[in-house]
């Protein structure tokens, strides 16, 4: 039996992709990997992972515990629409749809978010939220089956 993909949407396997990042064995190397890492902390519960990635300056008092706290929702998977790097200020930017159904009820976080690079690693500042519009019936499926919408997700949808 192949091994499933990781939930951040690569065609790896869990424990080749975000798990040595979660386990904090390895490091994100790209802004883009420390999002999608972070996107499948949420699904695994990696609270602590979060808190660890998160710049230390913008947590607010953000906890691993308040996290853990946060309503379940079941997470659909994660689109990534841009990501830029502007090294010469040690910034970046990622934009990304991560979507969820939320008792039946499907929505996303879309959000552009912000990230610092410092002594070698990226951390997450903080990030701008949109709302966004559902997915159109024949596109593909956002949780990467390669089935159209209609024909997969959509029929979670209560
Ligand atoms: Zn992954
Ligand atoms: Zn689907």
């Amino acid at each position: 039996m192949p091994s499933p993909s990781c939930p951040c949407g690569s065609d790896k396997s869990y424990a080749l992709c975000c798990q040595p990042l979660h386990q904090q064995k390895q490091h994100a190397t790209e802004p883009e990997q420390l999002m999608r890492s972070r996107y499948c902390a949420f699904v695994k519960g990696e609270f602590n992972y979060l808190i660890a990635t998160h710049h230390a300056e913008h947590l607010q008092g953000l906890t691993a515990a308040e996290l853990a706290q946060s309503p379940e929702v079941n997470w659909l998977g994660l689109e990534v629409m841009a990501s830029t790097k502007d090294l010469s200020n040690n910034a970046a930017k990622v934009s990304f749809k991560a979507w969820y159904l939320d008792k039946g009820q499907l929505d996303a976080i879309f959000e552009n978010s912000e990230f610092i690079f410092e002594q070698g690693q990226w951390f997450y500042s903080q990030g701008q939220q949109f709302t966004t519009k559902p997915p159109e019936r024949n596109s593909p499926c956002i949780c990467h089956s390669g089935k159209k919408f209609k024909h997969c997700c959509m029929k979670l949808v209560r």
